[in-house]
């Protein structure tokens, strides 16, 4: 579904990626996983749009990316889940859906159909409809910004580290949701710093050092490598 080649990004002097190979299957949940500064968001910010590539070609479904503009990929089917959550704290639960869908705002009817079906699926977001979301607790706000990047219809999701920030207890939760999607056949790039429940529910793994892809391979493959330490994977 997604092929990265060579690609890199810099930030002035700065080379925030160097050239990056990584490839999605479709169906497949893949983990990239890299310290603070690894290049990890830049890379996931890449893939929608929001940051450039100077070096190398994104291609999404058989088709070169690298020049559309982030509108013309998400009604192509990718959508992003920003690191930070990125939630509007001031509107409505309701309402973040509802810009989650503005791609799809010349059908309102439909849109407010699979609002509706998500809030069925995520039964929290249905009980807090109106309430501001500023006022959810940091777990709610995650699964209301996985949500919104749902709204979108999406077959590629890239969500940026989803368990930031939050209790053990609340990363399970979303977790659970990130696994539900996948058993749904969703494909997902997840992209984490403590990689410990992501490693568990990847399909792929790859390991991200300075802009680098330092380690890859199936979980099972790596997982006593000790290039990923137990500073991703805990203990
Ligand atoms: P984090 O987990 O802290 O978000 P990350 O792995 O996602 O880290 P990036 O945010 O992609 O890493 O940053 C990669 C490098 O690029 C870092 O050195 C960072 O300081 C730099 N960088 C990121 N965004 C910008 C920007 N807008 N302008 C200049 N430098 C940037």
């Amino acid at each position: 579904m997604l092929l990265l080649e060579n690609v890199s990004v810099k930030y002035g002097a700065i080379e925030a990626i160097r050239g990056i190979n990584m490839e999605i299957k479709v169906g497949s949940v893949v983990c990239l996983i890299g310290a603070n500064g690894a290049g990890k968001s830049t890379t996931v910010n890449t893939i929608a749009g929001l940051v450039r590539n100077q070096g190398g070609k994104i291609f999404y479904c058989g088709e070169d990316i690298s020049r559309w503009e982030t509108y013309k990929r998400i009604e192509a089917g990718i959508a992003i889940s920003m690191e930070g959550r990125r939630i509007f704290p001031d509107q409505t639960v309701y309402d973040n859906l509802l810009l989650g869908g503005y791609t799809r705002r010349k059908k309102m009817r439909e849109l407010r159909r699979d609002i509706d079906q998500i809030m069925d699926k995520l039964p929290i977001l249905k009980e807090k409809a109106n309430q501001l979301a500023g006022t959810l607790s940091g777990g709610q706000q995650q699964i209301l910004a996985i949500a919104r990047a749902l709204i979108a219809k999406p077959k590629l999701l890239l969500l940026d580290e989803p368990s930031l920030g939050l209790a053990p207890i609340l990363i399970k939760e979303v977790y659970k949701i990130i696994k539900d999607l996948h058993s749904e056949g969703m494909t997902i790039l997840l992209v984490e710093q403590f990689a410990q429940y992501a490693f568990s529910i990847s399909d792929y793994v790859y390991v991200l050092e300075h802009g680098k892809i330092v380690l890859e391979g199936k979980p099972e493959d790596i997982k006593d490598d000790p290039r990923l330490t137990s500073a991703y994977l805990g203990e």
